[in-house]
């Protein structure tokens, strides 16, 4: 097995300058939802010493001052550019396992060995020329290999963004060089754990004894070091698995206190999950609904708030957004309970199966033809013409002002995803 973890570098900053190239070199910042804290930050703002997950009120007069530039996170953009990231790997190999919206693995399966640093710089560029984005290259015999070296070319210029540790004499010189928690899967307490028993780097790591390994880091953590050795223990996954479940959930930028507005949320996670159930094509059996207060459970007392679900079934399995809806309102309306400030809701639709296997029953009221042609046709109409991720057409039911919905004060526009948002250029 030869596999490449590519990865985006600062993935959220990246794409927002693939549009705004006046601001390279310069120090950007995106912020989680509600503009809460700081998710993703270019080269230059961590140069200035601002960190990850840091409140944005903490730097807010840095940006005041004009010394850094804000975006409020704008996921139809980011889930589009990783979408153009996954077809450009497919020009580069058929076996794809995207791992999360900024990485996936490559297998590389026919890459000449002496050609790999050459196939990595020819990828990056290649990228770069299509997407706009910048990424690094890691290369192993292992998953966990390939994760390492993809740290190596992150971090460490004299590997210019391609890192192969496919070789042994590379591998142990590298090892020596990074802390333990570096390898993918160690997490907090386990590099603690390592800490205790005197390992500290990747090469202590690697010689560890398997027994000692077993205890500290159980069986699972105890692959990664046969995976350090070179022996494949995790293969590449790329056939998509089927979903078992869709989830549409939100925390509230405003707590809401008035069903009219949890109406109006809820209304809109169906819609939403409806969509993604289509996008696929399959129909779920039945829906879920749940709400909660915030907890802050003081010393003293016990959790005052109030958290609730509620499920419905559907008589039939359905894709279609009227039904999802009513259904879910019906849901909402039974757990609601008046005088809470509810922070988080969501709807959860479980028990899927391709809509086309979906048989039509003596009891099911809705004409399945109908339905299908009219989401069809929504969906279209959506796809086509909706604005920074709101749709042209929706149930009156999801409300026009949407009080409750993200703050998101310095979103950047649908620049892929909306035709009202493309850029424009002159010439
Ligand atoms: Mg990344």
């Amino acid at each position: 097995m030869l596999v490449a973890l590519v990865d985006a570098n600062n993935f959220y900053v990246s794409c927002e300058r693939v549009f705004r190239p006046d601001l390279e070199r310069r120090p950007v910042i995106v912020l989680s939802n509600n503009d809460g804290c700081i998710i993703s930050r270019s080269n230059e703002a961590k140069a200035l010493g601002i960190g990850m997950a840091v409140p944005f009120f903490k730097v807010r007069d840095l940006v005041r001052q004009g010394k850094v530039t804000v975006f409020s996170s704008n996921y139809p953009l980011y889930g589009d550019m990783s979408r153009r990231m996954n077809e450009t790997l497919m020009a580069f190999s058929p076996d794809i396992e995207p791992y999360s919206i900024d990485e996936s693995f490559v297998g590389l399966t026919g890459v000449e060995r002496a050609k790999l640093i050459d196939y990595g710089q020819d990828l990056r560029a290649t990228m770069r020329r299509w997407t706009g984005l910048p990424v690094c290259v890691g290369i192993g015999p292992t998953k966990t290999l390939a994760k390492l070296a993809n740290v190596c070319a992150k971090k460490m210029p004299e590997f210019a963004g391609v890192c192969d540790l496919s070789d042994a004499a590379l591998r142990e010189r590298a090892f020596r060089a990074l802390p333990a928690r570096e390898v993918w899967g160690i997490g907090h307490s386990a590099a603690n754990t390592l800490t205790d028993l005197g390992i500290h780097t990747v090469a202590d790591l690697c010689a560890m004894d398997a027994g000692t390994a077993r205890r500290a880091l159980s069986i699972v953590g105890s692959r990664l070091i046969w995976e350090l050795r070179g022996e494949p223990c995790f293969t590449l996954e790329t056939i998509p698995q089927p979903r078992k479940g869709v989830s549409v959930t939100r925390s509230f930028g405003n707590r809401i206190t008035a069903f009219s507005a949890m109406s109006e949320a809820i209304t809109t996670f169906a819609t939403r999950a409806a969509e993604k159930l289509r996008e696929d094509g399959m129909a779920a059996s039945h829906i879920t609904v749940f709400m909660r207060t915030t907890h802050h459970p003081k010393p003293a007392d016990a959790f005052t708030g109030y958290a609730n679900s509620r499920t419905v079934s559907f008589i039939t399995p359905t894709c279609d957004t009227r039904e999802m809806a009513q259904a879910a309102l019906k849901a909402a309306e039974a757990i609601w309970k008046d005088g809470y400030r509810f922070a988080k809701a969501g709807v959860y639709l479980g028990d899927l199966m391709p809509f086309e296997r979906v048989s039509s029953d003596l009891f099911n009221v809705n004409d399945r033809e109908e339905s299908k042609s009219l989401m069809k046709a929504i969906d279209g109409i959506n796809n086509r013409h909706s604005r920074n991720g709101r749709d042209a057409i929706f149930l009156a039911a999801s409300g026009i002002r949407q009080h409750w919905r993200h703050r998101s004060d310095q979103r950047s526009p649908g620049y892929t995803t909306s035709f009202t948002d493309l850029r424009r250029v002159r010439a």
